[in-house]
């Protein structure tokens, strides 16, 4: 077979050289070239600057004895391109320690294991999500990313001169699979979130990546809970399954994943942070603070995985369906150990009350008329989420950084590389 990659590490003992060579795999192929066999290979071999981007053509050996990668007996290689300057990183063994040259050099990075491992899980998560939604009977679409107006309100939005006019970067696709519920039964998009957040977290970017569901003939909220459950736990399992090298190499071990998944009231939460000390202020959202102390005392009770449902209405956008008793949304958040990876829940179909809606959030209905016209034609009760690609990741691979979840970060202070 004829593999690909770029010189990782070299090491010569006695007449024996061995060069690992980091390609499509987590792990580095292993060529070894004996002097007494092949002097030829095993010159080539040792003469191999670190870094050079070359193939070649050879077999897995018949005994594996290296701990680092699959070992090749080689018949040939074949250079592409040689550094013309020395790495500017260290690539071999652990990655760098400061996250700054992490996300500087990640292009390079991604050469060693470790930082492979993190974006091939990526990939696989992104996969079992395709793969599980389109099973299940929903289409994917894709929605402009360049729009008018924007699903939360003005203040994260980023700003882009469009011809004369002024226009926004999406925040959420959440209006435009809306709309498409009145033609398609179920939708989803996997998109960028752009939102001109201020502040420099752990947890945030500015441009982060979602998979974003809605679905339409429900009967509850239920529903849509149960495909996001289903769909998290697909997910993980799937990762679990297809990626223990790569889980192996982050020495992560994750626990198989099953529904459904823990429900909590609002009020419940804010009575269990309440009584365990936890201050949280009334009517409010859970503070990250809050909601990461929820975390650990639903992790001790072997609940990593819980919803939060019934947000209070002056709390939440206002595409929420209102309960009866005017406090309450059909809101829930989705947490895992203790960290918000989505939030969904189901939306107002019925025109006049969403209309309403609209003005009692201080809203003018005016300014959503594309929105609002998918109303009039039979919308049937939906509802959807919004499920964080690199929060997830965290979670899983227990990343102390969003930033490590992303091949180019964008955040406050970074627009290149
Ligand atoms: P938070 O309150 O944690 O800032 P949010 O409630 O504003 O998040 P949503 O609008 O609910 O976020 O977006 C759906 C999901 O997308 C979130 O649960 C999260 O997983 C992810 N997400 C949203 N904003 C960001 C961001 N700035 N950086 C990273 N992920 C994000
Ligand atoms: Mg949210």
């Amino acid at each position: 077979m004829r593999l690909c990659g770029w010189v990782l590490r070299s090491k010569t003992i006695g007449r024996v050289v061995i060069v690992e060579v980091s390609g499509g795999d987590v792990r580095p192929y292993v060529l070894v070239g004996k002097q007494d066999l092949n002097p030829e290979l095993y010159n080539t071999l040792s003469t191999l600057p670190l870094g050079s981007a070359v193939c070649f053509e050879g077999e897995p050996a018949r005994e594996q004895k290296s701990k680092r990668g699959t070992e090749f007996e080689v018949k040939s290689i074949k250079v592409y391109a040689e550094p013309i300057e020395p790495l500017p990183v260290e690539l071999v063994g652990k990655v760098p320690s400061l996250l700054e040259t992490r996300i500087k050099y990640r292009w390079l990075l991604l050469r060693n294991p470790v930082e492979k491992a993190i974006f091939r899980v990526r990939q696989s998560i992104v996969q079992a999500a395709r793969e599980y939604l389109v099973n299940n009977g929903f289409m994917e679409i894709h929605t402009p990313k360049i729009v008018a107006a924007g699903a939360e309100g003005g203040a994260t939005l980023f700003k882009v001169q469009y011809f004369e006019r002024e226009a926004y970067l999406s925040q959420s696709p959440q209006l435009y699979k809306q709309i498409l519920i009145s033609s398609i039964p179920r939708v989803f998009e996997i998109t960028p979130y752009f939102r001109a957040e201020k502040f420099n977290t752990v947890r945030h970017l500015n441009e982060s990546w979602g998979i974003d569901v809605e679905q339409g003939f429900i009967e509850s909220m239920e529903d849509v809970m149960n495909t996001l459950e289903n769909l998290v736990a697909y997910i993980i399992n799937y990762v679990r399954d297809k990626n223990k090298e790569e889980l192996e190499t982050l020495d992560v071990e994750l626990p198989r994943v099953t529904t459904p998944f823990k429900r909590l009231k609002f009020e419940e939460a804010v009575d269990i942070l309440r009584s365990n000390g936890v201050e949280v202020p009334e009517g409010e959202d859970l503070s990250d603070q809050a909601e990461r102390e929820l975390g650990k005392i639903m992790s001790e009770k072997g609940n990593d995985l819980y919803f939060i449902v019934g947000f209070p209405w002056q709390s939440t956008g206002f595409y929420y369906m209102r309960e009866e008793d005017g406090h309450h949304t059909r809101k829930f958040d989705l947490d895992f150990r203790g960290l918000e990876i989505a939030s969904g829940g189901q939306r107002e179909h019925r025109y006049d009350k969403l209309v309403e809606a609209l003005r009692l959030k201080g809203l003018d209905p005016a300014n959503f008329s594309f929105y609002l016209e998918a109303f009039k034609y039979g919308m049937p009760p939906h509802g959807g989420f919004g499920l964080g690609i690199e929060r997830l990741m965290m979670q899983m691979l227990g990343l102390n950084n969003i930033r490590e979840a992303v091949l180019f970060v964008r955040d406050r202070t970074r627009l290149v590389p």
